[in-house]
């Protein structure tokens, strides 16, 4: 290891390998806390929790990347080295106290707090565990591409009584192929969708997230309204849609995926987002249009819809999450 190595790097150098999979290596990783505070004008939650590093479902087009980079690794290795947060009971503890009545917690914002990865750890169903324990009034947002979240419908549910969970499952498209083309080792859509209808089923708030949309692969109405039918058939509440932002460490991978795949698309996709990573201007404003129409033909509402627990003891007043 080099000796220059400093902070998150050094404890990834340090991290022991714990098992390796033909193509993912666990690794073990030190944390100083378990919920983080965001920053910045355009936080979305105030505060993140993100039990793992790296994330196995290697999306193409996937933007925490950069988190790897943090800890000095190529961004490539994002999907096959997987680092799990050493878990610590009172750190959790500590750090949920912090978190004032009616604050936002997102989980999942820079790794899928579901990946495989969680069928080894656990780290999600100690996290609940804690929730259950100590969380009342706060607004609490999780976001994932796996159907193993199902498995925590009845304690997502619960915990919803008293607090604004909102669970998020991503499905960008029901086109089997493309998926297994753009997130090549994420759940197929038909089993992202039957999580959402076994999460409905419970009780849980749940909606669909089509995020990102691709231009020209999936910002058709045709794929747009499927998704909404498909979603409003299995329950969910609320579909919302974000357009591709393409940072720099995300176009090291999904640039020359492109070239290989879409290489038509390639010089269109540069003009777009070599000059910026998100996209503005009329293109999102017909996308939004788009989006609006569906939840209208299919009874869907916002991410922004003002749902309020049953038992909510949070502020009088709630805001509402972004989006
Ligand atoms: S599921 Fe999310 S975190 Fe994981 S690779 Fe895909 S975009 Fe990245």
């Amino acid at each position: 290891m080099p000796d220059t190595l400093v902070g998150i790097a050094k404890m990834a150098a340090e991290g022991p390998l714990l098992a390796e999979k033909r193509r993912v290596s666990y690794h073990e990783i030190a944390s100083r806390s378990w919920i983080g505070r965001c920053s910045g004008k355009m936080r979305l939650f105030d505060w993140t929790v993100n039990p793992y590093r790296g994330c196995e479902y290697g999306c193409r087009y996937c933007y925490a990347r950069y988190t790897h980079e943090f800890m000095e690794l190529p961004v490539e290795e994002f999907e096959t080295k997987i680092y799990a947060k050493l878990w610590d009971t009172a750190v959790f503890r500590r750090d949920l106290r912090r978190v004032k009545t009616g604050e936002s917690i997102s989980f999942g914002s820079a790794t899928d707090c579901y990946q495989p990865a969680e069928r080894r750890f656990g780290l999600m169903t100690s996290i609940l565990t804690e929730l259950e324990r100590g969380a009342e009034g706060l607004r609490l947002f999780f976001i994932t591409k796996s159907d193993l979240i199902a498995r925590d419908a009845v304690r997502l549910s619960n915990l919803g009584l008293r607090n604004d969970v909102r669970v998020n499952v991503t499905i960008t498209t029901l086109d089997a192929a493309l998926a297994r083309q753009t997130e090549p080792f994420a759940p197929r859509p038909d089993l992202r969708l039957r999580a959402v209808a076994e999460l409905a089923a419970a009780g849980v708030e749940v909606g669909v997230a089509i995020s990102p949309v691709l231009p020209r692969l999936t910002d058709t109405m045709e794929n747009l309204d499927t998704l909404g039918a498909a979603a409003a058939g299995a329950g969910a509440k609320y579909l919302w849609a974000q357009p591709l932002f393409l940072k720099e460490c995300a176009q090291k991978v999904f640039f020359p995926w492109l070239r290989q795949e879409y290489p038509h698309l390639e010089d269109k996709y540069r003009q777009k987002y070599e000059r910026s990573a998100y996209l503005r201007g009329p293109y999102v404003d017909v996308l939004k249009a788009r989006v609006e129409r569906v939840r209208a033909r299919y009874g869907l509402c916002s991410r922004m819809s003002s749902y309020r627990p049953p038992n909510w003891t949070g502020p009088a007043q709630m805001s509402l999450f972004e989006g």
